[in-house]
């Protein structure tokens, strides 16, 4: 008993909760099954550091403010045929991060841009990254407060240290003259520091417009495309044909 507390206490002190929460269990099973001191401390010493990756990969996607957390396994590839899923699959791996590379999403409402930056996203925390995921209004709400407040340098320098910073819905309202220019300005930042995934409802040809500015918004297409992995969406609404779906079906069971 004296023992025991003691290790307790000692392990506490160390800060090895796997060790603390294992260790009698264990050693019951090792006692049983005749496993060697060796494998004893091996076996809690793994439990303990898968246990703090798992806690790392938390903390990291909580850091990261999703507003929905999705999986990639959870997306249904054969819903947009034209999407190669070798590939999104492949960009998982997380190369595009390392290489501080941007991928551009674009396609019409619906068709699962979030889902898969969110997965792609998640994928990346899970490997280790920090990662930052901003709806792009919302960003520009941010910088504009920072702006005010004459923060707006502290900012831009917290925003670099992430490695992977998403970047949704971008161009789904129209930007103000001062919000255009503060995209850019954060883009520009970003542009071959951190990686990138932006997704868009917007075909090029429609950018000028939502950001009011020609030169300005060449500037800026010419930073997210350069190096880019660009993945079109096309087809119809998820949500919209999951609920076609479910009212065929109530219309048949009448
Ligand atoms: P977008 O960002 O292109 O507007 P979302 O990613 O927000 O679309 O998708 C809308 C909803 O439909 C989300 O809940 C998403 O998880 C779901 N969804 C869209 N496409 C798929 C898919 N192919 N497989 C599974 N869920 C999907
Ligand atoms: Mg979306």
């Amino acid at each position: 008993m004296e023992t025991n507390m003691l290790l307790e206490t000692h392990l506490k002190q160390l800060h090895l909760p796997g060790f603390l929460h294992n260790y009698r269990k264990f050693a019951e099973d090792a006692a049983r099954t005749n496993l060697s001191y060796d494998r004893y401390l091996l076996a809690l010493a793994e439990h303990e550091v898968l246990q703090r990756d798992k806690n790392r990969q938390m903390r990291c996607i909580k850091a990261a403010r999703f507003p929905v957390l999705k999986d990639l396994a959870t997306f249904d590839f054969s819903a947009v045929p034209d999407l190669n899923k070798a590939r999104v699959l492949d960009l998982a791996r997380g190369e595009y991060v390392v290489k501080r590379e941007p991928i551009l999403m674009v396609g019409n409402p619906g068709v699962g841009k979030t889902h898969v930056a969110t997965g792609l996203a998640v994928a990346a925390c899970r490997q280790g990254c920090r990662v930052r995921f901003y709806n792009a209004a919302g960003l520009v709400n941010d910088m504009l407060q920072a702006q005010d407040e004459h923060r707006l340098p502290r900012f831009m320098s917290a925003a670099l240290k992430y490695q992977l910073i998403v970047l949704d819905e971008l161009g789904f309202i129209p930007f103000t003259p001062t919000g255009a220019q503060l995209i850019f300005q954060f883009c520009a930042a970003l542009y071959e520091q951190v990686a990138l995934i932006v997704t868009t409802n917007l075909r090029f040809a429609d950018w000028t417009q939502v950001f009011g500015d020609e030169r300005l918004t060449a500037a800026l297409l010419d930073r997210l495309t350069h190096r880019a992995h660009i993945l079109e969406f096309v087809g119809e609404s998820y949500r919209f044909r999951q609920r076609l779906q479910r009212d065929a079906l109530h219309a048949g069971g009448d």
